[in-house]
């Protein structure tokens, strides 16, 4: 089965979040299982010059978006024994950050055209194309309506919603300025708008996300992005598919970025914590609880919780370090918040992959009070450093941490309401269990030994490809 996964961000070129880490590693692992996977995204300008040198030239051709021509070249290199493939247009990708442009929406508009323009040019028909968020949500609707010739006919694809919230959305006047709708597309409007993810959802042969609670969760008003109609109207063919880490890239027996590598050992985790207390002016201290925040400084992360309970978390005597960029207002109030708790708490505000490893290896626990959670990877590769992780029990926060106030089995602390004093209160619930030294080795035996690899979700795509390839 030859699968082209079509995505706006894969590690190591091009990451911002989750979605950069599951395209990073799951064709990988789809792959290691047989299947002929490639990947193609956009060659953006801040693409390491390590792997722009080793890419080659396959195609050049222009693509007509109706009203404007735009150039196009198709560039290629294998990356761990894998094809990729990457769309050169330095008008839309030579900009100074992969999004937040206000041509966004047109951006990907082009790459998803390209993509399937792409496809006749270097003569490569994959049986599945695997599309990811809004940015690809059009590939699924444009071959339905508009590439249903000999070359693109048999083409199967499969959107898988990382985050329901953005949508891709655009007055049908410009999308019709771009593509030319036929009469009745009805199935990419809504509102009164062109919504490029409902027209994905409408038009793919299977949809999923990436956990099973958010799969459930979407399909209600209160996380439904508007949408909720159109996923109960979709319900048959979507499925909540659990993410899965990348197994060699985190792990902290050989993670260059640790101060002390380890295996399961506390121990050796530790060393990793009094080093970074001293790096970064913390006070030293084996014993006193450490707790990160990693994440895009944003509404969704529950930042606002954070910001409300500050005072009351860091009046204990415990540690905070944040990392993470984002909405100007959250990156102020931390950076802020490091000047009146010289010593407790430690901002970084930057996107900085080798700084996350050293603070996963350091810290002891993980916040993520989410308003929603689509999967949530942070927990995942916390756990996976035998960070204990504390969460809102939502998505996919829900699905992969166990309660240890339930279980011996736990791996770790979980919150229902989105609300500061229970947030606070699960805090405090989990700096007791530290201090009982005993406890917190049970759980951070747990965490750690944890799989969360990508193999069982990984038979899950499989299984649903082979449907929809059979029929
Ligand atoms: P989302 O995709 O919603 O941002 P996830 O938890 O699924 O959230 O994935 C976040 C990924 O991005 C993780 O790999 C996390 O370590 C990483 N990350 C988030 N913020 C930063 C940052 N400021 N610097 C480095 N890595 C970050």
């Amino acid at each position: 089965m030859k699968v082209l996964f079509a995505a706006s961000e894969g590690y190591p070129f091009a990451k911002t979040g989750g979605l950069g880490d599951v395209i990073g590693s799951l064709p990988a692992e789809l792959k290691k299982k047989g299947l002929d996977v490639r990947v193609i995204m956009p060659k953006y300008d801040q693409i390491p010059q390590e792997f722009k040198s080793k890419m080659k030239s396959v195609a050049e051709f222009s693509i007509r978006l109706n009203r404007v021509v735009r150039y196009c070249r198709i560039e290629s290199m294998s990356y761990n024994g894998m094809v990729y493939y990457f769309i050169d247009n330095e008008y839309y990708f030579k900009q100074s950050s992969y999004y937040g442009y206000s041509d966004e929406v047109e951006k990907f508009i082009y790459f998803s055209k390209a993509i399937l323009d792409s496809l006749r040019e270097i003569n490569y028909c994959p049986d599945i194309i695997h599309c990811h968020d809004w940015h690809t949500a059009l590939i699924p609707f444009l071959i339905k309506r508009k590439y249903s010739d000999t070359f693109y006919g048999k083409i199967k694809t499969v959107l898988t919603i990382h985050n329901l919230k953005y949508q891709g959305i655009l007055s049908k006047d410009f999308l019709n300025g771009l593509i030319e709708l036929e009469n009745g597309s009805s199935e990419i409007e809504f509102n009164g708008y062109a919504n490029l993810l409902k027209g994905g959802i409408s038009s793919a042969d299977l949809v999923t996300t990436v956990s099973p609670t958010y799969a459930r969760e979407i399909q209600n008003e209160n996380l439904g992005e508007g949408l909720e109609p159109v996923l109960r109207a979709n319900h048959q063919k979507i499925r909540g598919i659990l993410n899965g880490i990348d197994y060699n890239l985190y792990n902290p027996e050989t993670d260059k970025s640790l101060y002390s590598k380890y295996t399961n050992s506390y121990s050796e985790k530790i060393k990793n914590k009094i080093e970074f207390q001293n790096k970064f002016g913390l006070t030293e201290g084996a014993d006193i609880p450490m707790i990160a925040v990693i994440s895009r400084l944003t509404e969704q992360k529950g930042i606002d919780l954070i910001k409300e309970q500050i005072d009351n978390i860091l009046c204990f005597d415990l540690q905070l370090v944040v990392l993470g960029v984002g909405e100007r207002r959250y990156e102020e109030f931390f950076a802020d918040s490091a000047l009146r708790y010289p010593g407790k708490l430690c901002t970084f505000i930057k996107f900085d992959e080798s700084l996350s490893r050293q603070i996963y290896g350091a810290t002891d626990m993980v916040l993520m009070p989410s308003k929603f959670e689509p999967c949530g990877l942070t927990q995942m590769i916390a756990m996976r450093y035998g960070a204990v992780p504390i969460v809102r029990a939502t998505g996919g926060l829900k699905d992969s941490v166990i309660s240890f106030e339930k279980s011996e089995k736990g791996t770790g602390f979980n919150f229902n309401h989105y609300d500061g004093e229970e947030m606070k209160e699960t805090i405090l619930k989990a700096i007791k269990v530290y201090s009982q030294k005993d406890k917190w080795m049970l759980l951070f035996h747990n965490a750690i030994d944890t799989d969360l690899s990508w193999s069982r979700s990984v038979t899950e795509y499989i299984k649903e490809y082979e449907e929809i390839f059979n029929c």
